[in-house]
């Protein structure tokens, strides 16, 4: 069919991208099946009303998997908003902040340092912990966190995308609700949801393309918002209205709710933790034993989805890059504020590709002795 047709010219690279990063390819050939006529509508979902009844056949099934498959409780709503999880770091305190007029943050690395940062433009912000002295190589223990009473909620990133830090464990901050930065560990693995005020995650990382931003809200913190909240910011008015305030980005909870369908079919978030703990194993296990390459982050706390990687000698970072680009794999270079490598490995990526790579780093570290 078209698609088949396309293949024999077609070359995917294997895309270690942080984000927007690879989706399921079966989730692309599905979407430019239904490009031209979504299931006999003869439209393309980019075309269609968002009031319409296709449109409101795919909010709703993409709505119904992600609570189904987060196990997401009655006592919390799944709002599909836009502007991305450094929107909202505004939006969240704007929302949440208001019932005391302060807010804990714990501080990992990059990501929670700008969350605490736009906070404080609404608010008091207390840092209850913080891992910048140790170079964010690490997640604050549980006991290192000084919450306050009187914090309208406890702030964290549960995945450092940056620094390769993951939380693998659920805060405990008594009756102040928990708020999670989830953006590029969300889907990864099974989650409690009811032990959260609200989660909110970017979908490019793990769950679909840009544009549509994941908040799961619990009921009572909302209809607090700070009286300057923008309306299509405000989790009370976009939940009475189903996140249809505004025109929602339509296109992208297609998307989402294609990769959701691919997520269910492979066997749910339990089957997601299971082949992600398999290529996270196989990478730091080939970087522990190496001569050449090292992670430098605290065991306990590595990310699944992020792994940071240096070179010993770091003249041949480039060569490293190129030859590994001479074997379609790209976008390994770390970011620019951590240096040195980082491969993501989100849910999308195959554990052949992990393999690949694996491959790859031993032949140069052979040839580089
Ligand atoms: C990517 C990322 C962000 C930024 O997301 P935007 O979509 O650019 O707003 C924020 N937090 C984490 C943890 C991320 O991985």
């Amino acid at each position: 069919m078209y698609f088949h047709t396309r293949k024999s010219t077609m070359s995917r690279v294997i895309n270690f991208s942080s984000g927007p990063a690879q989706l399921p390819q079966e989730v692309l050939q599905q979407a430019a099946q239904e490009m031209m006529d979504w299931r006999g509508s003869g439209m393309s979902v980019m075309e269609m009303s968002h009031r319409g009844p296709e449109f409101t056949e795919i909010l709703a099934h993409t709505q119904a998997l992600m609570r189904e498959l987060l196990k997401v409780p009655d006592t919390h709503t799944v709002l599909f908003l836009q502007g991305g999880a450094i929107a909202e770091n505004a939006i969240l305190p704007m929302n949440l902040i208001g019932r005391t007029g302060q807010a804990d943050y714990v501080v990992s690395g990059v990501w929670s340092a700008k969350s605490a940062q736009e906070a404080g433009k609404y608010g008091q912000v207390h840092v209850a912990a913080s891992s910048q002295a140790d170079d964010f190589l690490r997640m604050p223990a549980q006991s290192e966190w000084q919450l306050s009473p009187q914090a309208a909620y406890v702030h964290f990133c549960s995945n450092e995308t940056i620094g390769g830090v993951e939380c693998h464990w659920t805060p405990d901050t008594g009756s102040v609700p928990l708020v999670a930065d989830m953006s590029s560990n969300i889907l990864s693995a099974p989650l409690d949801v009811s032990r959260y005020g609200v989660i909110y995650a970017g979908a490019q990382k793990n769950m679909g393309p840009s544009g549509v931003t994941l908040v799961i809200v619990r009921n009572d913190l909302m209809g607090h918002a700070l009286p300057i909240t923008p309306s299509a910011f405000d989790y009370h008015i976009q939940a009475a209205q189903d996140s249809m305030y505004n025109t929602p980005p339509t296109y992208a909870i297609y998307i989402m709710g294609l990769v959701l369908d691919h997520v269910k079919r492979q066997g749910g978030l339990a089957a997601m933790q299971a082949h992600n703990l398999r290529k996270a194993d196989h990478l730091y296990d080939f970087l522990d034993h190496s001569q050449l390459f090292f992670n430098k982050v605290a065991r306990a706390d590595r990310s699944r989805m992020n792994v940071t990687f240096f070179l010993r000698n770091e003249a041949l970072n480039d060569s490293f890059l190129q030859g590994a680009q001479a074997q379609g794999m790209v976008q390994l270079r770390g970011h620019r504020s951590a240096g040195g490598m980082r491969a993501s490995i989100y849910n999308a990526m195959p554990l052949a590709s992990v393999q690949t790579l694996v491959d790859y780093m031993h032949q140069f570290e052979k040839s580089h002795r």
